[in-house]
Formats: C-alpha cells, structure tokens, sequence
C-alpha cells in the first residue's frame, strides 16, 4: 500500500476556497505515481504531462454505468490509452450520484456495521422519526445481507475496515485533483473543511472514541467552542450544543454539472456515452435491449443495480439498495456556506449551487420501489433550532440508491472467474468521495500497475463472510 501523498486535511483551507484555487495558490500535491511510462519533472503540471505522455492503444472497454463511479473508471480507462464506451439506461449521473448529500467526506472511515448494532438498529427502529427505515417484504429478501451485515460488527472486524477505509480515504483528494484540473471541474468541488455538529456537550462525549479513532488515523478533528463555531458558520444557532471541525472535507457544488463535465470531456477525446438498458454482462461484453456492445473488457458500475448483473457471472456478493432522500430549499432560504453533519439525525446539509440540501435517510426497499416522501421528511423537521432557515418549504425531493455492502467497503477488482470484467460497485455511503480513486484503481488493475491501495481490502470475494 503506498503512503498518502499528503494528510487527508490537505492544510487548514478556508471555508470557501476551491480545489482550482488550492492548485493556483497552495501547495499542489503530485499524484501518488507518475502515469505509466511518464517520466514526469517536479512541478510539471499533471494534465500536461498526461496529454503529452503518448498513450499507446491498449483495447476497448464498455463501462456500464453512467454514475460518478462509471464515469470516473471511463476516464480514468480514456486516459490510459483505452478506447472506452459508457453505457446507460438513464442520463448521465441520474442514479444515485445525482442526490447524494454531495459531501467529500474523508472522516467517514467508520463501517456502519461496529460492536452494539444490533442494539443500536433496535433504537433506531423504534423512533418513528428516525433515519432508519426497513422495508419488511425487502429485509425478508435479503436475510443474508443483514446477517452478514451484523456479523461484520466485531471490535476485530470494525478496527480492520476503519484502517482499510482510511487508507483509501487518505488518497481521495489527490485521486479528484488530476481528474477536476482535467475536466476543467475546480469550481464544482470545494475543499471548504465542514462541521459535525452535535445538540448537547454528552452527544459529543458519547463520540469521543470514534474521534479520537479518527484522530489516530490521520484525520484531523478538532473541537471547537461555540463562539468560533459560529464565527466560522453564521447559520448554527445558540441552541448549537458541541462542534467538531475536519477541515479535510469538502463538497461538490453540483453533482448532476460534476457528471455531465466527466461525460463531455470523455466524449471530446472520442469515448462515447450510450443510451441503453443491460441485460447481461459477460467475458467479451454486454448484452442491451438493443443489442450487443463486444469489447476486450468490461467495468461493471451498475451502482445498486449491479448485483444482478454480476450475479449473470457468477458472482454473488451480497449487496442491497439503502435509499437516501433529500429535499432542497431554494437558495438563500439559509444563509449556510460549509457542509453540516447534524451527527444525531444522520442529516448531512450541504450549500449547493442551487440551494441548500438536506439529505439522510437509510430505507432498506428496492431501489426502484415507490418513495415514501411524507415518512422521510420526518427525520428533516425541526433542525431549524440548530441551523437557520431549514423550516424553509422545499422546492424539490429526490429518492435514490445507495449500494450498500456488509462491510462498507466497495467491491473492486477482477471478477472472480472472469477477469476481464472489471468490478466497481458497492460504494454505499462514500461514492462521491471514491469515485476518482475508484476511477484510478480500476486504470491500474486493466493496465497492470499496482493500484496503490490494499486490493485484498476491496477484493470482490475478500472473505467467505461476504459471499
Ligand atoms: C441520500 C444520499 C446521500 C449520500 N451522500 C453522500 C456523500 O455525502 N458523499 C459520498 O461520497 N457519497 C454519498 N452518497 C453515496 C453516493 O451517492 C453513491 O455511493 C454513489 O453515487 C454511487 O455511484 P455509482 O456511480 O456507483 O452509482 P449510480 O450513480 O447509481 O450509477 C449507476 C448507474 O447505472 C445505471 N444502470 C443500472 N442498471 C443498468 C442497466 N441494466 N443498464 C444500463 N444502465 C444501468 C443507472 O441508470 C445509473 O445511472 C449518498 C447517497 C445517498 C442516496
């Protein structure tokens, strides 16, 4: 596993400042390897050196799946040397990449699955106002998931993924650098820093040891008094009880423009992006409703659809759709700048190009199963006593898939007994956040470099707990 080319916290950034500005005025960190075959010069800027790094053609790839992740892995694959198509039933970045609460969230290192789930769901189960939400006929469906999901909640097991996923998350900053300095995307992604925000002194108490967890992990996490919180985000409220800030995080300002940027600038290098519906992934390609698209290689980002799929292969790894809802408020309708974790509610708060997100929910049902808006909005009623202006009418409501994996880490890498298919899927929480590492990991498994990551942590079948 290679060294994070620089701590997660990339620095204390202001609030505000954005990635095309960090590499204009702060210290612009190299990516963790030089492109293959790229002797590269300190300081030589990495987009130049990839145009003038000449590729040679290293075959065709379909990428099915026009998510963040797809998306990433197509241009990632494109500027490699691969002649690459995505294919799509839907718009580009219409899946989950679109609603998600958009955070850059590095501190998230955490599986959900940790000693005391079951009491903790139990909880969560009982507040009719709560985030977590089961679908009966569905959880019925999908027993082995939660079965495996629980067992996943040893201290042993929880420790290994918190490590295995800060690893990761220490690599996903310089993962999106060369990817926005590519697609011309630095204003979309800002590395502003956010805040967990906590109603009383004892819920911060009650966390301490995942922060110092954290902490000892390289994330930095730090305590603030209210006054400077405040100073720091002027729409928290007295009734604010504890801050943390990790100023490592950051946000996209606009998922569906972060997508479609990616699409074009695949397109512009001559990639294509259809418009069909899968019906079956194999060794030589993919099966469509329209009809077959051959290629030497496949990259399976179907997101919560995938499962299907790559059960076709053979594969079956337990994967479920866990919905999130969000509501937006029109603009202006609260005067927040950074992303906000109301860490309690699970509601993560993000000041988006066009207005303010609100965005939680885990609703195990199928992925395309009918929303229940009314019964989400509960979860978002009543943070108006910590930031202001939430109690704004929304001006839209969004359902979507999060894929989710018993250990809450993605599945990346060959498929087992089909190693021309490339899996990477199971994203979970953290798609947004992973996408570009996820992007660069699958160029370095189809080109044969070593990936820079523990690919044993990822591996489509790392333990018979997960098959
Ligand atoms: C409410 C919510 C909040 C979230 N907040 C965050 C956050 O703050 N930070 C973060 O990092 N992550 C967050 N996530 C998670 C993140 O959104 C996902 O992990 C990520 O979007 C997954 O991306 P993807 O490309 O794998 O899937 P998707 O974006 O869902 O893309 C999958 C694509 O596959 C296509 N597809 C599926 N089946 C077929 C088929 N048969 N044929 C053709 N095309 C097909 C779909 O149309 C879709 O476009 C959140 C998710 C939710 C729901």
């Amino acid at each position: 596993m290679s060294a994070p080319a620089r701590p997660p916290e990339g620095g204390a950034s202001s609030p505000g400042e954005d990635v095309a500005q960090r590499q204009e005025g702060g210290p612009v960190s190299a990516p963790a390897r030089p492109p293959e075959g790229g002797a590269s010069s300190p300081g030589e800027d990495v987009a130049q050196r990839q145009e003038a790094t000449p590729v040679r053609p290293r075959g065709s790839v379909v990428v099915l799946g026009a998510g963040l992740v797809g998306l990433a892995c197509a241009h990632a694959l494109q500027r490699d040397g691969f002649t690459v198509t995505v294919v799509d039933r839907g718009g580009v970045g219409e899946g989950a990449s679109f609603g998600n609460a958009a955070h850059i969230a590095i501190a998230s290192i955490i599986p959900q699955s940790t000693p005391g789930i079951i009491g903790q769901t139990i909880r969560l189960l009982k507040d009719p106002a709560g985030p977590l939400i089961v679908r009966p006929g569905y959880a019925a469906r999908h027993l082995p998931w939660f079965a495996r999901f629980v067992a996943q909640g040893t201290a042993e097991r929880a420790r290994a993924g918190t490590h295995a996923m800060a690893a990761m998350m220490a690599q996903a900053w310089d993962a999106w650098q060369p990817v926005l300095e590519d697609i011309g995307g630095g204003e979309l992604v800002r590395q502003s820093g956010a805040l967990h925000v906590f109603g009383s002194q004892a819920a911060l108490r009650a966390a301490q040891a995942a922060y110092d967890l954290r902490r000892s992990l390289g994330v930095t996490c730090t305590p603030v008094d209210l006054e400077q919180a405040r100073t720091m985000e002027p729409a928290l409220t007295e009734q604010v009880g504890a801050v943390v800030w990790i100023p490592g995080m950051g946000y996209v300002t606009d998922t569906l423009a972060l997508a479609r940027r990616l699409a074009e600038r695949i397109e512009s290098r001559g990639g294509r992006i259809l418009r069909a519906e899968a019906t079956g992934v194999d060794a030589r390609g993919v099966r469509t409703k329209e009809g077959r698209l051959d290629a030497d290689r496949v990259v399976l980002a179907a997101g919560a659809w995938s499962h299907r799929l790559a059960r076709g292969l053979g594969v079956d790894i337990p994967l479920v759709s866990e919905r999130g809802y969000h509501v937006m408020l029109a603009p202006g309708s609260s005067p927040l700048r950074m992303p906000v974790l109301m860490v309690e509610r699970k509601v993560a708060l993000t000041p988006m190009a066009a207005g303010i997100r609100m965005a939680s929910v885990a609703e195990f049902a199928a992925a395309d199963a009918r929303a229940d808006h009314a019964r989400a909005e509960r979860v978002f009623r009543g943070l108006e006593r910590f930031v202001q202006g939430l109690d704004a009418e929304p001006v839209s409501r969004w359902v979507g898939p999060r894929p989710s994996v018993p250990d809450s880490r993605p599945i990346l890498g060959q498929a087992p007994g089909a190693p021309h298919v490339l899996l990477a899927y199971g994203h979970g929480h953290l798609g947004v956040t992973l996408a570009a590492l996820t992007g660069r990991v699958i160029a370095d498994v189809a080109s044969g470099r070593d990936p820079g990551i523990d690919m044993r942590a990822v591996a489509p079948l790392r333990s018979a707990r997960l098959r």
